[in-house]
């Protein structure tokens, strides 16, 4: 989607800042063209994360005031637990992502993070804590190496490559005849898409957020492919808060919480078997997309 072709080592730290908050959120939300409006407060602190405890407490929101978006959405997601967004696309799934990363003010209720709402704190020590790991992570025309350690400032070799192991993708780096050297992105080799998730989770393994938030592909994996990176992205969210914004239902069925969104409002919430019981919105979205696997 976004091409970066600018050679790098020149520049400063504030572009590097700039171009990671394009490659985490551009590529997750087409926020390109949404220039965030939002300034820290004067008097705001660094958030403390404590545990990443996430609540959502009536939010109200809406791009313009004619048109609300989210209507009283309330979510508890405790410390270490997993919630899962589902629910047709334009519900409003991307838009709570949005807000946890306040690009966007909140237009009632309020967003906390630890007890911590999160127009009290900085932007810099929220967007620290909270990793994403897009459905299609970019890649800089640059090597292996520079493409993975750009997930924390300062790593070093020995932690790239142990991000790169937890990955799952250090072997097959090994395999290239340049290993980490190997140029990558559009004027490099081409990785498969499931490569780039690879590079993507080890930058966020080195980033190691409290809070991570997950785009599931959609996109072309093959089946083999999609659960490996499901399992890579699982083992990633041990001990984290995670939130996922999922597409494939069968991959959330162990989610300790599935919100189901219709038109901006939540519709069910529940675990999977307690929503397949009540046989609702989710137990019919079930039903479709296992006769769709079949086919
Ligand atoms: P989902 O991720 O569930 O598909 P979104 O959160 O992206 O849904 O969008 C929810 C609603 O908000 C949609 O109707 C969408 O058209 C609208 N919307 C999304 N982004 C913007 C924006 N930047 N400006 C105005 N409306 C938007
Ligand atoms: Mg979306």
């Amino acid at each position: 989607m976004i091409q970066i072709t600018l050679p790098l080592g020149f520049l400063g730290t504030v572009y590097r800042e700039i171009r990671q908050a394009l490659v985490d959120m551009g590529e997750m939300f087409d926020l390109l063209d949404q220039p965030a409006e939002i300034s820290d407060r004067a008097d705001a602190r660094p958030l403390k994360v404590t545990g990443g405890e996430v609540v959502l407490d009536h939010v109200g929101f809406g791009y313009t005031a004619e048109r609300p978006i989210l209507r009283d959405v309330s979510l508890t997601i405790p410390a270490g637990h997993t919630l899962a967004l589902v629910g047709s696309s334009g519900s409003g799934k991307s838009t709570i992502g949005r807000l946890l990363f306040r690009f966007y003010d909140v237009t009632a209720g309020a967003i906390r993070i630890d007890g911590q709402d999160l127009r009290d704190v900085t932007q810099d020590s929220l967007h620290d804590a909270i990793g994403v790991v897009p459905q299609d992570t970019v890649l800089f025309n640059d090597t292996i190496r520079y493409n993975i350690a750009y997930g924390r400032d300062g790593a070093t070799e020995d932690e790239v490559i142990a991000a790169a192991k937890a990955a799952k993708i250090h072997d097959f780096v090994m395999s290239l005849p340049e290993g980490y050297d190997t140029t990558v992105g559009e004027r490099g080799l081409k990785l498969s898409g499931g490569e780039k998730q690879r590079v993507g989770i080890a930058r966020t393994l080195l980033k190691n957020p409290p809070i991570l938030l997950l785009d599931e592909a959609t996109s072309a994996l093959d089946t083999q492919t999609e659960r490996d990176i499901q399992d890579s992205l699982r083992a990633m969210g041990e001990g984290r808060t995670v939130i996922t914004i999922a597409h494939r239902l069968s991959t959330i069925a162990d989610a300790d919480c599935i919100v189901v969104l219709q038109k901006g409002q939540i519709a069910e919430q529940g675990r999977h078997d307690e929503l397949l019981a009540k046989g609702g919105r989710y137990a019919a979205m079930w039903a479709a997309q296992q006769a769709e696997d079949l086919d």
